[in-house]
């Protein structure tokens, strides 16, 4: 075995692995990589096909990105911003400023009190920028008497990240179980999961769920109640909604019809109540647009960002926000209404630097093209997926696709999770030179958006060859 394998095996504890697995084989260890392309400390080369876990966007060893992040190397690579500016982060915060602003209704339709999203509050990842926007969210709840004891309400499957306040709003039982004990409640409203929706009366069909359903928008119904019992039993609405845009990732892909979202935050909105749109997964380009929010026209009164902001090479985060909910946080020293909140590497000068190049390749016009072939590459490819009997679903979102694999199409019967049907496509798939993880029995590709059309030829063509594999195998 490889000495490098050796010492991860016997030092490294992998996050969401089954570890007693994990060291029955050698693991692959990456020490290379080149645009779609990683490469292994034996030579053999994959393509990304899950973007390293959703975070790359313009591939590995990004000459532009590489040099922004050189150039800032050579001025400072961190400070702190607790007491101190710099550089790269405020330039960053202005861009991003200029970004969310495309976001809701045009200009000429908006009201003077409608709020445009103008403060930034930088973090590492993921799970502490939701943190962040769940606890500016109960304090603007509490201090303005929207909800003495904030309450907050969330889809089915929510995924918003591994803290304890990110978990709590939450809902995918297999991971959030676990901690129950550690958690505080907070309420679920069923995702519009039309492939598996008990109101969808379609039969089965070789296309996405959400084409041919049939229902009554049934699961807004319920949205509806959910806001009318919590104030029947409260007597205030709810502190904060949170919900993943147009795609829930961790959940298994699970995509949002058209109009879903958009019917969902009027009545949200129309509760006063601030919601927070987690794009963590969606953000800087992945679903077609900067953001996915943009498809819906809708403006969140927080606006969640991490995983591509750097362009996948350095953990950072951001929390947008807009001045009704900073001046809650307004006031004398000493009444201390201050944020109390922070984190060492809070908007970090290489991050922050390696984020601003990465804005704007995705801004560029040959990005755009590049995105747009491969996006409608990506569905001719997927349709090809059809003629299998096992594919169930398959949900694409711009350059996202979730593929459920299920034991017969006609029935949808699913796989049972102990049969491991997604990991073991997903291990042959790694035999062929395909990286890529599933979620439960959903195979996932979401390609660098510098893939070449061949590139995503063969992750597909290797999805489809061990789908085969596997299942005759398991037949
Ligand atoms: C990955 C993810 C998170 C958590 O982000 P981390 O950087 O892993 O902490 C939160 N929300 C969504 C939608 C995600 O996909």
């Amino acid at each position: 075995m490889n000495p490098l394998a050796r010492l991860d095996q016997a030092h490294v504890w992998h996050p969401f692995t089954q570890m007693r697995d994990w060291v029955k084989e050698e693991p692959i260890v990456i020490v290379s990589g080149k645009g779609a392309w990683l490469e292994d400390v034996n030579g053999k080369k994959y393509l990304d096909a899950n973007s390293s876990i959703w975070t790359n966007l313009h591939g590995h060893g990004n000459r532009k990105l590489d040099s922004a992040l050189k150039a800032q190397l050579r001025k400072v690579a961190h400070t702190s911003a607790l007491g101190y500016a710099n550089e790269p982060a405020s330039i960053l915060a202005g861009k991003l400023v200029e970004l969310a602003s495309r976001l809701g209704p045009p200009d000429s339709e908006r009201t003077a009190t409608e709020q445009v999203l103008s403060k930034v509050f930088f973090s590492d990842d993921g799970s502490t920028a939701m943190e962040v926007a769940l606890k500016m969210a109960y304090e603007h709840a509490r201090r303005t008497g929207l909800s003495s004891k904030p309450r907050f309400l969330s889809l089915g499957g929510a995924y918003h990240g591994d803290t304890v306040g990110a978990v709590s709003v939450g809902h995918i039982d297999l991971f959030h179980k676990t901690y129950s004990g550690l958690l505080f409640d907070s309420d679920q409203v069923p995702a519009p999961y039309c492939y598996r929706c008990p109101y969808n009366k379609a039969e089965p069909e070789r296309r996405d769920a959400r084409e041919y359903r049939e229902c009554h928008f049934e699961c807004l119904d319920q949205v509806r109640q959910k806001l009318q019992e919590q104030k029947r039993s409260f007597g205030e609405p709810y502190g904060a909604f949170f919900v993943e845009p147009l795609m829930q990732g961790a959940a298994g892909m699970i995509a949002q019809p058209k109009g879903w979202l958009s019917a969902v935050v009027e009545m949200i909105e129309a509760e006063g109540t601030p919601w927070v749109a987690d794009e963590v997964m969606t953000g800087f380009g992945r679903t077609g647009t900067t953001f996915a929010c943009e498809q819906e026209n809708v403006r969140p009164d927080f606006l969640v960002l991490a995983k591509g902001m750097t362009g996948g090479y350095l953990p950072m985060a951001a929390t947008l926000t807009h001045q009704k909910i900073f001046e809650v946080f307004l006031g004398e020293y000493e009444e201390f209404k201050t944020f109390f909140h922070g984190h060492s590497y809070t908007g970090n000068q290489l991050g922050s630097a390696v984020a601003l190049a990465s804005l704007e390749i995705l801004d560029s016009e040959g990005s755009r093209e590049n995105r747009q072939k491969l996006q409608e590459e990506m569905t001719q490819l997927l349709a090809g997926l059809w003629a299998l009997e096992n594919v169930g679903d398959i949900r694409q979102v711009g350059l996202i696709a979730g593929i459920e694999l299920v034991k017969d199409w006609r029935t949808r019967e699913p796989f049972r999770l102990e049969e491991k049907v997604g990991i073991r496509v997903c291990k042959a798939m790694s035999n062929r030179g395909v990286l890529t993880r599933p979620v439960g029995n959903v195979v996932v590709l979401m390609p660098p958006y510098v893939t070449r059309p061949s590139e995503l030829k063969k992750m597909v063509q290797s999805l489809r060859e061990s789908v085969e594999e596997v299942v005759r195998t398991a037949a």
